[in-house]
C-alpha cells in the first residue's frame, strides 16, 4: 500500500492526533467548537477553524486543514488508541528502539494518553499507554517462554527540568529524608565503550512483574516536579521519560535481542504569553520551548534523511539519541488537542508543530 511506502520513506516516524472531549467544567456550545473532522474514508484529517475580526468589524472564519497518520476524535477510547500502538510495543519486543511522545499544551490530554486516569473507582478502561504496554510485554514474554526465550526488563524513569535530568526512581525514603540531596543528584548522558548512549546516576530497576512496574511508576509520580501556572495549577513543566530496556535470550537457539521502549510525556507546549511567565517561570518556559523546538528539529532531520542530526542541542534529544533515528528506530508522536475555543490558538500551534515532523 502507498501508505506503507510513505512510512518507509519517512524513516518510521508517525504522527497521531488526539482531540480530548470537553470536560465537565468547560461549558461550551458543542456546535461552536473550533475543531472539525471532515468526512473522509480514513480517520486522518482534522480542521481547525479560526475566527478573526477585520478592521471593519466583520468576522470571518479561516479553515486550517491538517492530515496525520491517524486522527482520534473526542469519542476515542483508551482501548481504541492502544490498538493502534500495540504493534509498536511488539517492535520493541522484537529488538527495535521505539519512542512514543505526547505533545501538546497543558490540559490537552498528554498524561491521560500516556498514563491514563487513575482516580479511585476508575476501571481499567481509563488506563493509558504505559500500563497497557507493560501488560502486553509481560503477556508476550510469558508466551515466548515455551519457545525458550527468557526476558529481563530494566526500567529507568527520569525527568528533564530546566535542561537538567533528574532521577525519578530515587528511593522515596531518601527523597523525604534528604530532599535537596536527591533533587540535586546529577544524572548525565554519555557514551559507553561500545558507543551506546547511556544514562549514569539514574536508578535502574529490574522489573520482573507488572506489579513491580506499577510500584516503579508510583515512585516516579511521587518524585515528579509539579509546578503551578495560570493554565493549570498542576501543570507539568518538565518532560518525563520512562525507558524500558527489553533483553531477550533464547537458551535453545542462543539468539539474543535487545529492544528499547521510551515513553515520553512532554512538558506543556503553551507559549510564553499564555503562561504569564516571569523570573523562574520564564526560565522554565524558555527551557521547555527550546527543548521542544530541538525535538522538532531532530525528528525533522531524521525524517528528511539529513546526515547531521542536532541531537546535542537539548538534553531530551541527547538522552534519546540511540532511539531517535538510528536506522531501525521507530517514533510515534501524539499531538494532543483541547477542543475548547479558548485553546484554538495553542491548538493551531500544536498542529503546525506536528505537521512539521510528519
Ligand atoms: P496534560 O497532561 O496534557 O496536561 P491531562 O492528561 O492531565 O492533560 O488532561 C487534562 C484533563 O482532561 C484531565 O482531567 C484528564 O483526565 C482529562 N482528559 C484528557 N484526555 C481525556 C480523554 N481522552 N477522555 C476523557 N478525559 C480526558
Ligand atoms: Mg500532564
Amino acid at each position: 500500500r502507498l501508505h506503507n511506502t510513505i512510512q518507509e520513506l519517512k524513516g518510521n516516524i508517525r504522527v497521531f492526533c488526539r482531540v480530548r472531549p470537553l470536560l465537565d467544567n468547560e461549558a461550551v456550545d458543542k456546535d461552536a467548537l473550533p475543531i472539525k473532522f471532515p468526512e473522509c474514508e480514513e480517520d486522518n484529517e482534522i480542521e481547525l477553524l479560526q475566527q478573526s475580526e477585520s478592521a471593519m468589524g466583520k468576522t470571518s472564519t479561516k479553515t486550517f486543514p491538517f492530515k496525520f497518520d491517524k486522527v482520534f476524535g473526542s469519542e476515542s477510547t483508551q482501548d481504541g488508541v492502544f490498538e493502534e500502538v500495540s504493534q509498536l510495543i511488539q517492535s520493541a519486543l522484537d529488538g527495535y528502539p521505539v519512542c512514543i511522545f505526547a505533545y501538546g499544551q497543558t490540559g490537552s490530554g498528554k498524561t491521560f494518553t500516556m498514563e491514563g486516569a487513575k482516580k479511585a473507582g476508575e476501571t481499567n478502561e481509563t488506563l493509558g499507554i504505559i500500563p497497557r504496554a507493560v501488560r502486553q510485554i509481560y503477556e508476550t514474554t510469558e508466551m515466548l517462554r515455551s519457545k525458550g526465550w527468557e526476558y529481563t526488563l530494566d526500567g529507568q524513569f527520569v525527568e528533564i527540568y530546566n535542561e537538567t535530568i533528574q532521577d525519578l526512581l530515587a528511593s522515596s525514603s531518601s527523597a523525604i529524608a534528604g530532599a535537596a540531596e536527591t533533587k540535586n543528584k546529577k544524572v548525565e548522558v554519555h557514551k559507553d565503550k561500545g558507543g551506546r548512549t547511556v544514562v549514569s546516576g539514574a536508578t535502574t530497576t529490574r522489573v520482573d512483574s507488572p506489579d513491580a512496574v506499577n510500584k516503579l511508576l508510583e515512585r516516579a509520580a511521587k518524585n515528579r516536579t509539579v509546578a503551578a501556572t495560570q493554565c493549570n495549577d498542576r501543570s507539568s513543566r518538565s518532560h518525563s521519560v520512562f525507558m524500558l530496556k527489553i533483553q531477550g535470550h533464547n537458551a535453545v537457539t542462543s539468539e539474543t535481542c535487545t529492544g528499547m521502549l521510551n515513553l515520553i510525556d512532554l512538558a506543556g507546549s503553551e507559549r510564553l504569553s499564555s503562561s504569564g511567565a516571569q523570573g523562574d517561570r520564564l526560565r522554565e518556559t524558555q527551557a521547555i520551548n527550546k527543548s521542544l523546538a530541538c525535538l522538532g528539529d531532530v525528528i525533522f532531520a531524521v525524517g528528511n534523511g539529513d546526515k547531521h542530526v542536532p541531537y546535542r542541542n537539548s538534553k531530551l534529544t541527547h538522552l534519546l539519541q540511540d532511539s531517535l533515528g538510528g536506522g531501525n528506530s521507530k517514533t510515534l508522536m501524539f499531538v494532543c488537542i483541547s477542543p475548547s475555543p479558548s485553546s484554538a490558538q495553542e491548538s493551531l500551534c500544536s498542529l503546525r508543530f506536528a505537521t512539521k515532523v510528519n
